[in-house]
């Protein structure tokens, strides 16, 4: 996890649902007024347990400004029943128009990288770390993304993936807590374990599409990651 402030930890405690700790008297007060906040589950992200209710709590969120920016909060895209998720950064101006990722220029190359290995859209499930889009599609800020994190981390507890395609910097360093540079992390598994410790699932980072299209001279290394991300999935009958 990137370095952060006492207060930003702090948020990032309580958007993963840490809302008191345990005290040797009980505090009365406290205690109505977590109830009060629970029957709403509006700032309650631990009580959420399907994917219409984490949509809905994204978007009434009001924990990071870049939503006050954005036109769309992009969610995700493709079947929420695959056990292969793909996980970017966060959405672009076409994103933020249409209110889906991936559907820009970064987008058409990765349909194009999942073709190679005889998948759809349809066969994925896909999300990115941020679902508002930062202002020039700057890189986020690790306040943006520890504010977001609490719902990544919720998307995956309920998606259950079996295997997750990292793209990128921002989604591997993230989900895999690492400073280690993208060139070391890519082209190889890790392991990810979900928040509520039930899943350890398979994790290949990659590079970003969005990058191939600035480098096109590290298609060659993205093509040998696909090819071993396909194996696993044949190997596992997913
Ligand atoms: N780049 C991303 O990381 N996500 C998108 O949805 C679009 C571009």
């Amino acid at each position: 996890m990137p370095e952060i402030s006492i207060n930003s930890y702090i948020k990032l405690l309580k958007n993963s649902g840490i809302s008191f700790f345990l005290k040797n008297e009980p505090n009365k007060f406290y205690i109505k007024k977590l109830n009060e906040k629970n029957k709403k589950f509006k700032n309650d992200i631990s009580e959420i347990i399907t994917l219409k209710d984490l949509e809905k709590f994204i978007k009434d969120s009001d924990n990071c400004k870049l939503k006050n920016h954005a036109n769309s909060t992009v969610i995700s895209d493709g079947n929420e029943k695959s056990k292969i998720m793909l996980i970017g950064e966060a959405p672009g101006a076409e994103e933020d128009k249409i209110g889906k990722p991936f559907v820009g220029a970064a987008g058409q190359l990765l349909n194009k990288m999942l073709n190679a290995i005889n998948l759809k859209r349809e066969d994925i499930y896909i999300t990115n770390i941020l679902p508002w889009r930062p202002p020039n599609n700057r890189t986020p800020t690790n306040e943006e993304i520890i504010e977001c994190l609490p719902f990544v981390q919720k998307h995956i507890e309920i998606i259950k993936p079996e295997l997750i395609l990292l793209l990128g910097a921002t989604a591997s360093k993230t989900i895999l807590n690492s400073n280690t540079s993208i060139s070391k992390l890519r082209g190889k598994w890790h392991d990810y374990k979900t928040i509520n410790h039930n899943q350890t699932i398979g994790c290949l980072v990659t590079y970003h599409p969005a990058f191939l299209l600035r480098s096109p001279q590290n298609k060659k290394e993205s093509w040998q990651d696909l090819k071993q991300f396909k194996k696993r999935i044949i190997d596992e009958n997913l």
